[in-house]
């Protein structure tokens, strides 16, 4: 494919959007500007405001066809970059250190791409998708009836992806990226003199078993896969020598491979919490934030991928496991045949939400590239 999208003018948008990156749920000076940029494309709809924040950019072809979604996401993280690059974040503590201004530059190079070479059957969507990080955006555009009218038959979405070589689509079959979700565990017992701890309720021992209890607890022999639970925070009464704590809090991320396993993981967090305020006497609260489905692909789209990466000579491998991260694309693909894949940022890339990470721009055209060949694969099968 000849470069039929205006490189340079795409990496300038994603340098301005890294300039000023926002959190998930303020992405409005984002959506702005992505607003801004896709008119002069011509989309045959741009939709404002689904999910959110969202965008999405719609060409549509008079032929019948199916309607094929690419997805990318467009919130940054609360980390201060330690760059010192012209185009830094403006932001204080704020900064696009998953790349995802970079999914937004592809995306909107792929709208250059099919205002020049327009989809020759259904409609192509280019859905720019807000809060993934907090795991809320793709759930609220799900349910957003002005995507609902959209009628997707297929979805498809990319992560950058360091630690693998710059520009290779990296497949997995399955399970692409786990499944994850908070945990906050409250334990309510009775303050009391720290002289006379016999007379309150101290949740020290039940606290401190339930941090080793949660953090074995993968050892387990009833998981069929990979699984991890980590212990975030804890906290047990207040900084006051003269007093016997009453409550404590700790929070913990579990990961698995596959949503069944979570499941598991999930009773097994609540009984041991049961278990351990019931032998100390306590009152407890057990609750869950952030909740990622594993992603988990279809196998014909996941081919599909492996055939469009093949006209453009884009190399391509097939991961031997799933990632350990969590990516909210997981709701498409439990509705729609779709995959998440890999693009490559370089073997020696700085890794994800890391301080020193930049997107790099020299993987923005095959990620252009692999869009667009999976549309043509998709819509000129037999
Ligand atoms: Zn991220
Ligand atoms: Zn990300």
């Amino acid at each position: 494919m000849e470069q039929l999208f205006d490189l340079q003018k795409i990496i300038e948008l994603r340098h301005e959007l890294h300039q000023n990156p926002e959190l998930s749920d303020s992405e409005f000076i984002t959506a702005e500007r992505i607003a801004n940029f896709l008119i002069q494309y011509n989309p045959t709809q741009l939709i404002r405001g689904i999910g959110g924040n969202g965008i999405a950019c719609i060409f549509k072809s008079n032929e019948e066809g199916p309607s094929v979604l690419f997805r990318c996401d467009m919130d940054a993280l609360p980390i201060e970059e330690e760059n010192d690059f012209e185009y830094r974040s403006k932001e204080k503590g704020v900064s696009h250190k998953c790349g995802h201004d970079g999914h937004m530059a592809i995306m909107a190079g792929l709208a250059d791409l099919f205002s020049k070479k327009p989809p020759e059957k259904g409609q192509v969507v280019l859905l720019f998708q807000p809060s993934e990080e907090n795991g809320q955006g793709a759930r609220r555009v799900l349910n957003d009836e002005k995507f609902k009218e959209l009628k997707i038959d297929y979805a498809f979405a990319l992560h950058n992806s360091p630690g693998f070589p710059e520009g290779e689509i990296l497949l997995k079959k399955e399970t692409f990226a786990s499944a994850s979700k908070g945990v906050i565990i409250k334990l309510f017992g009775k303050t009391s003199h720290a002289a006379e701890p016999e007379n309150g309720i101290s949740p020290a021992i039940a606290m401190s078993n339930i941090v080793k209890e949660l953090t074995f607890l993968p050892n387990e022999n009833r998981f069929s896969d990979f699984n991890i639970v980590t212990v975030v925070y804890a906290r047990l009464g207040e900084i006051a020598f003269g007093t016997s704590p009453g409550n404590a809090e700790i929070m913990a991320t579990m990961r698995s491979y596959s949503n069944e396993d979570m499941q598991i993981l999930t009773e097994r967090a609540q009984s041991i919490v049961k278990e351990n305020a019931f032998r100390h006497n306590l009152e407890f609260d057990i609750s869950f934030t952030e909740e990622f489905p594993a992603t988990v692909n279809d196998e014909q789209c996941v081919k599909d991928i492996e055939v469009a990466s093949e006209p453009n000579d884009l190399k391509h491998r097939y991961l031997p496991e799933p990632f350990h991260w969590s990516e909210d694309f997981a709701h498409f693909t439990q509705k729609f045949p779709g995959a998440l894949f890999g693009l490559g940022s370089g073997e020696n890339h700085p890794q994800l939400h890391n301080q020193d990470y930049d997107f790099p721009d020299s993987i923005i055209e095959n990620g252009v590239k692999i869009f667009y060949e999976i549309y043509s694969q998709i819509v000129n099968k037999p």
